[in-house]
């Protein structure tokens, strides 16, 4: 016998690019182009690091505190991860556990597919409608083993209305329905006051995005108290500790930063806004993004050509050679500057034509 046929076998997820290069316009993860909360950074550097001699708060205070009080919940019905990604796929181990097929979209975040192949769940993608939505009425015959939707979807930008959301949570009693919500905050409903009626919801969110925190890696989830045991009875199976103190500390102050959060949301909100005038008076189209990116296709010039363009200009953006969205550049919303960097570059290209 030979040990490697023995191997958990999988193809990775690929994420996207993280340049060294001082230099580049990196507009290719959904990164917040804007600094955490001012506390986040005092608490950064006055942090006792003597405090590291001991192990980190077993239930994620003052982190888990912070949220539960945000979000008008108590306490036990929060779960913190190592960033959504950590959150997700403790929630793909816990729940999905059956033969039944876990349900999410063909066009969707792409980590969704692996997590299900490395922990062997059967899944079945659902193809989005042709203008990029979410084909609902494919959710709903409540044969699923799981449901995971991303609300606003990634790479489209696109939202799903609270109603729709609600409809596949009616048709599935029979197992965990996972609402993504790693962009919310930049648009879209969130279905937090769905957890009150059907208590096998799960909402993810993450402080890598609007709270500019990618670098700290914290994500959350919200749902009953029922389900948020049952994920701590695998996480303690797992890790005790996932989360650092300096994490736990810095995440709570910017959960309590509410006036800087919403400032900066919605100064991505209005670059974004003005993102969508220009790239379409460019000759881009794109579906009409609630997030802090825009998936977006010009009428003449091939995505590849225009990802491999840019990139020689240092400007990142992200593209995938994947069937239906192989023609779509995915842009990150960066600074107002940044973003006049790209136009140029890309008026540039397009005047070559
Ligand atoms: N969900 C979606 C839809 C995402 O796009 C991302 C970002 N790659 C994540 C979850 C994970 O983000 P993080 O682990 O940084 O919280």
């Amino acid at each position: 016998m030979n040990w490697e046929e023995n191997v958990r076998r999988v193809v990775p997820y690929v994420a996207g690019e993280q340049p060294k290069d001082a230099g580049v316009i990196k507009l290719n993860t959904n990164e917040c182009p804007y600094p955490p909360a001012p506390g986040v950074s005092r608490l950064a550097r006055e942090f006792e690091t003597a405090d590291l001699r001991l192990y980190p708060a077993l239930d994620a205070s003052p982190l888990s505190d912070a949220l539960a009080e945000r979000y008008g919940v108590s306490r036990d019905r929060v779960f913190v991860g190592v960033g959504s990604d950590d959150v997700l796929s403790m929630i793909f181990l816990t729940f999905f556990n059956s033969h039944r097929p876990v349900l999410f979209a063909d066009v969707t975040y792409s980590f969704y597919d692996v997590w299900a192949s490395v922990y062997h769940i059967p899944y079945r993608q659902i193809p989005l409608l042709p203008d990029f939505h979410q084909d609902i009425p494919a959710y709903l015959s409540g044969e699923a083993g799981g449901i995971v939707i991303a609300n606003p979807n990634a790479p489209t930008g696109l939202s799903e209305d609270l109603p729709d959301i609600e409809r596949i949570l009616q048709a599935n009693p029979g197992c965990v329905v996972v609402v993504d919500e790693a962009y919310v905050d930049f648009g879209g409903t969130s279905a937090l006051p769905l957890l009150e009626t059907y208590d096998n919801l799960l909402v993810v969110q993450t402080f890598s995005k609007s709270r500019s925190m990618a670098g700290m890696r914290i994500g959350f989830c919200i749902g009953s108290e029922k389900l948020i045991g049952y994920l701590n009875d695998v996480k303690f199976s797992i890790n005790s500790y996932t989360m650092n103190r300096p994490s736990l500390v810095c995440g709570a102050e910017a959960v309590r930063d509410e006036e800087y959060f919403q400032k900066t949301v919605a100064k991505v909100v209005s670059t974004r806004e003005r993102a969508k005038k220009e790239l379409t008076a460019l000759g881009f189209s794109f579906p009409d993004s609630d997030a802090n990116f825009l998936f977006a296709t010009h009428r003449e010039i091939p995505a590849q050509d225009l990802y491999e363009y840019l990139r020689d200009r240092k400007i990142y953006v992200r593209h995938w050679n994947k069937p239906r969205i192989e023609n779509y550049l995915r842009i990150t919303v960066g600074t107002d500057e940044q973003m006049e960097a790209l136009y140029a570059a890309l008026r540039e290209r397009i005047a070559k034509a």
